[in-house]
């Protein structure tokens, strides 16, 4: 298992948690963040950019 990264939807807003192992990303324009390339937002198919580790603290989870 990677690291859990919280995406927010472009579109609505939904925050989703999303293994990081399991996204592609691509440079936002500007450099700003990182776009989501291979999923999308389940509520409204909006595109996702990564916003920051789950939890916020840079820790890791263990299994
Ligand atoms: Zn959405």
């Amino acid at each position: 298992m990677g690291e859990l990264m919280e995406c927010m939807c472009q579109e609505c807003g939904i925050s989703h948690i999303i293994d990081l192992e399991t996204i592609s990303l691509e440079d936002f324009e500007g450099g700003g963040g990182k776009l989501v390339s291979n999923l999308f937002c389940s509520e409204c198919g909006g595109q996702l950019v990564l916003n920051k580790k789950a939890g916020e603290e840079p820790n890791y989870r263990l299994k």
